[in-house]
């Protein structure tokens, strides 16, 4: 069927009228018309014409609740980029507020991602938030991704791949940080299916294969819940969903399962009216249902910092299937549909109160507005939490992130403090600019150095605002005084060696050296110099110590015997990490081996990853067994290790096996309950052969209490083996 232009529109014109009555219809025509018109005669990759994209992403806008001017600059979004249209035409036509909102859009387009560090993507995040002044231009960046990402698949597979690795890593999270997780779910999933289309799709067909027992599943438990709650007189609504795709392939691939273990695939949602009943429900369902314990979270009492709520908790449902149910009112419904959107709706009047008092990061931007109407409250939204900083770029793209004020000073530091030692001037944007100069959101910034370069000046320490910046430049006086000490202090003990008849040159000696600056307690001969030239050290003392330390020696004629005892390498240098100690390794990464799950009291080793720091394994675990067996001599297993307890917790995994199914999970909870044991996770899995394994993560401080909790666990009647896994 081909494309109705009319129809569309007429779509968008009413979606609109929903949640905005009085909507100016001549105003949205004219902007459907003026980009109709501009965008003439181009064709999207489907061989729709172009402007099927507008209208569909300003249909999201509308969706999502923004307001009139958010779906107008959204019909015009892409005009000033790719068409004749300019600002001032959009401006004149269409007023100010629109023809920003459609500048800023085209400025975050022009943002293109470079890098896939990981702190990296975490300043672009923030540096597109806080470059949009306006908190719709991000609205409307989403929605033209979204509808982009779900009309994908005419483009050329390495585009698919770049866009989908950008939605998953710029603007799903981004969407996330808004609370928008319908918004976030599509994006994950669609970049999904173009990341990995093969994973993607083992999900789906099995899903689908499944499909009549989980709803059959989902039928029963909701029924049981909509009865309980009549009967308990609760007024609410209950509905049930499979997880998203991604959210699955996330389990899966993180916790190395196949779909068939992974149990909770449904999520059961009871809304209501009022706070008091969402606890009420609560009570309801885990006199229903046995709870799991140490699942239950309350996000009504504790708002995730996006202002999701909710009350979490995971229970046992027939067949021994857990399920998690989640319980919220409607209100708290919509903010986690919709996020920061579904300010607009409340803001209407259409849905009840002021949304905006649970959104904590504009709170402060809200008390100076409690006079203002709703148009200025749109106007003045703006995102604050970055406002305390800026983020620039280098000119190969990098995203820096400094603080708000912050100079090229900052900058070149930032990068490394030879730059900033050496830097001769500074360019934004192409641009020569002086030192003390404002960097701004998305500036590129390019500095130039001189090997020649005298060193940064003293009023740098007043210009630059970063504390990283001003303590690399104080240490750099430091340091360039210390140079002027050694300079004027070793003529000085030069000298007074002389004086004491000994020659300068018997320091030439490396073991000699070594006894004299160990008895010095100084680690170079420079030290010695500088104390000498600021006055710190009496030449005479130093020469005196050198000149006893040289005759003791040769008196007894043991030089030989003596300085190769002094040579003995020092007491080894051990830090604890993680309650973990690794010889000779300054703060390294230490985690702990998924496989064999070490704890206290267990061997371990270390194996150096590559750029993951290190990872203990213990000394029984399989992959450390045949490592060794197949490699021989690999250098990069290391010894470590245990600190005396520090009382953390660490996680140990266990199996189960047990030949009965029927109250395994039950069972086990409450040994390990009963053993003080916290369990982190907890899954159950039929074997064809008849019985099942149990597959458990606990939290334990050492061996002696997992062996307790073992212990337990093998009591439990029916149980035949308790095993840790890995080994
Ligand atoms: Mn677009």
């Amino acid at each position: 069927m081909s494309w109705q232009p009319e129809e569309s529109y007429a779509e968008l014109e009413n979606k609109l009228k929903e949640y905005y009555p009085r909507v100016d219809t001549k105003r949205l025509r004219e902007a459907f018309d003026f980009a109709r018109k501009a965008h003439e005669g181009q064709l999207r990759k489907d061989g729709t014409p172009f402007i099927t994209h507008p209208v569909a992403a300003a249909m999201i806008c509308a969706e999502m609740g923004l307001d009139e001017d958010s779906a107008v600059a959204c019909l015009l979004h892409d005009t000033i980029e790719d068409t004749d249209a300019t600002y001032e035409q959009i401006e004149h036509l269409f007023g100010t507020q629109v023809a920003d909102l459609v500048e800023a859009v085209t400025k975050l387009t022009r943002v293109v991602y470079t890098s896939k560090e990981e702190e990296q993507m975490e300043n672009l995040r923030k540096m597109l938030m806080a470059m949009a002044k306006d908190i719709r231009v991000i609205l409307i960046k989403i929605a033209d991704r979204l509808h982009n990402m779900r009309t994908m698949n005419y483009q050329s597979e390495d585009k698919q791949r770049e866009k989908a690795l950008e939605t998953m890593e710029i603007y799903a999270p981004i969407a996330h940080r808004l609370g928008m997780q319908r918004v976030k779910w599509e994006l994950e999933d669609l970049s999904l299916l173009y990341l990995d289309p093969i994973g993607y799709r083992e999900i789906t067909s099995q899903l689908e294969k499944r499909m009549p027992v989980l709803e059959r599943f989902m039928e029963v438990n909701k029924q049981r819940m909509i009865d309980r709650l009549a009967s308990a007189g609760i007024k609410g609504e209950v509905t049930c969903r499979i997880k998203h795709i991604y959210s699955i392939y996330r389990k899966m691939y993180s916790q190395n399962k196949e779909l068939s273990e992974v149990l909770d695939l449904c999520a059961f949602r009871v809304i209501v009216d009022t706070i008091p009943d969402c606890y009420n429900v609560l009570g309801q369902i885990h006199d229903l249902f046995k709870p799991l314990p140490g699942k239950f979270k309350d996000y009504i009492s504790t708002p995730k910092p996006n202002m999701y709520q909710s009350i979490h908790t995971t229970v046992i449902g027939s067949e021994g299937i857990p399920f998690e149910v989640q319980i919220r009112t409607y209100e708290m419904h919509h903010t986690a549909e919709y996020g920061v959107a579904a300010h607009w709706k409340y803001k209407q009047g259409i849905s009840g109160p002021a949304g905006e008092e649970k959104f904590a990061w504009i709170r402060s931007l809200l008390e100076a507005q409690q006079e203002s109407d709703a148009q200025d409250f749109v106007h003045e939204l703006k995102i604050d939490m970055f406002a305390d900083e800026v983020f620039v770029f280098t000119p190969k793209g990098d995203v820096i992130n400094l603080p708000a004020g912050a100079t090229p000073i900052d900058f070149a530091y930032s990068i490394h403090s030879e730059i900033g030692n050496h830097m001769t001037g500074a360019k934004v944007n192409g641009r020569i600019v002086t030192f003390d100069h404002a960097l701004q959101n998305g500036d590129v910034v390019e500095v130039s150095t001189s090997s020649s370069s005298k060193g940064p000046a003293r009023d740098w320490i007043a210009i630059a605002k970063s504390s990283q910046a001003r303590s690399k430049i104080k240490q750099w006086f430091k340091r360039e005084k210390r140079d002027e000490n050694i300079a004027r202090g070793k003529p000085v003990f030069e000298n007074e060696m002389r004086h004491a008849g000994m020659s300068p040159a018997v320091l030439n000696d490396a073991d000699f050296l070594q006894g004299v600056l160990k008895k010095l307690a100084v680690t170079s001969m420079d030290d010695v110099y500088a104390a000498i030239g600021y006055g710190g050290m009496a030449a005479s003392r130093v020469v005196r110590r050198i000149h006893d330390e040289y005759s003791r020696l040769s008196k007894a004629d043991k030089l030989e015997k003596q300085v190769e005892k002094l040579g003995q390498p020092q007491a080894v240098k051990e830090h604890s990490i993680n309650g973990i100690l690794v010889e000779n390794l300054d703060n390294c990464l230490i985690k702990f081996a998924r496989c064999c799950t070490p704890v206290p009291g267990d061997p371990v080793v270390g194996y150096i990853t590559k750029g993951f720091g290190v990872s203990i394994h213990r000394t029984e675990c399989l992959n450390y067994r045949s490592s060794i067996a197949k490699d021989g001599e690999d250098m990069r297993w290391i010894s470590v290790r245990w600190a005396g307890t520090g009382g953390e917790l660490y996680q140990a995994s266990l199996s189960v096996n047990a030949v009965q199914h029927k109250n395994l999970i039950m069972d086990i909870a409450t040994a390990l309950s009963a053993a003080k044991v916290k369990i982190t996770s907890l899954s159950v899995r039929e074997l064809t052969g008849g019985g099942s394994v149990a597959f458990i993560t606990v939290e334990v401080k050492d061996t002696a209490e997992l062996t307790s909790a073992i212990n337990r666990l093998a009591l439990i009647k029916g149980v035949t083996e308790v095993r840790r896994t890995g080994t």
